[in-house]
């Protein structure tokens, strides 16, 4: 049999350019504590993003704790149960309630259109989250929010490279975290960043980030959540090459979605008017296809190919909340219904083919 294909396979610079990188740290001895590596690749994502301010964390999830936190967030927050448990997990760790606002059945996002019947006098935020490298309608959130008073937080995790009329995901809403995991568009092995408008915000996130240390004094009792030096040289090294990421990506989705378009009972995404995709997952929902999303993902692992169900089960049917999870039955059905196929920069299209032969055979 051949080599398995996974849902995902990270990228990596040649070895020769991260070694050179690194060589540095072999004479400062500087590994971690806002090292010179770590300046550095705060200052190019500030360029890439276009946006002032830009706090580096040690993973996504950290990231997404240390502004909560840091806008003081209480009561309820009103976010989407399709995402990855972190976003709910990161509410709750943070003494707020999350509040299950369903999804629009073509952008899996937050859907605005349910979003002021669940604003209480107890709502302090929303936090919507781009999936796939599709936008929340951030428009239509945005109206909402600045009628109610509301903050709003997006869960961009997915949305890396992705920009909407020349704009960049991560300057929507007061801020925006990013995950830069192993298995993201862009990433630093673990790591992660805040993205924030308020530019009062970058020392409480600083301190957030570093046990609360202010001086001699210990201001709050933070976590420790500090990107090392070794973590922000792969992510200088992949930033340089994000465009032949992205492209790369960008070729075999489209080669999924030409083999794919029209088959009857499969839906793809569909493309989003001035939005460039950075094309980080290829989803597909089995809608009356001749069979299920698990039967489809059975026949694809007997051949060695492992696509994942992103993102099955919905965040308010995990047990870790308690939640019954009934009132959003869009985001349900999807859940129900998706398969993410292999997608990654060194995907052959070869493999692409033989993947979409195994699902419509
Ligand atoms: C990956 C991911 C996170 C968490 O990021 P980490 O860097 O793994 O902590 C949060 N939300 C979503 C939607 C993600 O995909």
């Amino acid at each position: 049999m051949s080599v398995p294909i996974n849902v995902t396979r990270s990228a990596l610079p040649p070895k020769e350019e991260y070694f050179e990188e690194i060589a540095s740290l072999w004479d400062s001895r500087w590994l971690t504590n806002m090292g010179e590596k770590h300046q550095t690749l705060e200052r190019m994502l500030q360029g890439y993003f276009d946006a002032p301010n830009v706090t580096l964390f040690t993973n996504g999830h950290l990231a997404l704790e240390g502004l909560l936190a840091a806008f003081g967030l209480t009561g309820e927050v009103v976010t989407t149960p399709f995402t990855f448990a972190s976003t709910t997990h990161a509410i709750t760790r943070c003494g707020c309630k999350p509040v299950f606002c369903d999804v629009d059945p073509e952008t899996y996002t937050l859907d605005p259109t349910k979003l002021e019947a669940l604003i209480t006098p107890e709502t302090s935020a929303i936090l919507p989250v781009h999936v796939y490298g599709t936008l929340c309608d951030v428009e239509a959130i945005d109206a909402i929010a600045k009628k109610h008073g509301l903050k709003v937080l997006y869960d961009a995790a997915h949305a890396f490279g992705v920009k909407k009329d020349g704009v960049s995901a991560a300057c929507f809403g007061d801020a925006a975290m990013f995950s830069f995991h192993a298995t993201k568009v862009f990433h630093t092995v673990e790591g992660g960043c805040a993205v924030y408008r308020d530019p009062a915000l970058r020392e409480k996130l600083d301190l957030g980030k570093n046990f609360g240390v202010c001086g001699e004094d210990i201001s709050e009792a933070a976590p420790n959540a500090k990107m090392s030096e070794f973590h922000a040289a792969m992510g200088i090294c992949n930033l340089r090459r994000i465009e032949v990421y992205i492209e790369a990506r960008r070729q075999a989705a489209e080669r999924y979605r030409c083999n794919l378009a029209g088959v009857p009972g499969l839906k793809l995404l569909k493309p989003q008017r001035g939005v460039s995709s950075n094309y980080a997952y290829f989803p597909v929902v089995f809608d009356g296809a001749k069979y299920s999303r698990d039967e489809a993902a059975a026949r694809l692992a007997e051949q060695g190919i492992y696509a994942r169900k992103y993102f099955y089960p919905l965040t308010n049917h995990c047990t870790a909340y308690g939640f019954r999870g009934d009132e959003t039955p869009v985001a349900k059905h999807v859940s129900e219904r998706v398969l993410c196929l292999p997608l990654y920069p060194e995907l052959a299209p070869e493999d692409v083919d033989r993947i979409c032969e195994i699902i419509t055979e």
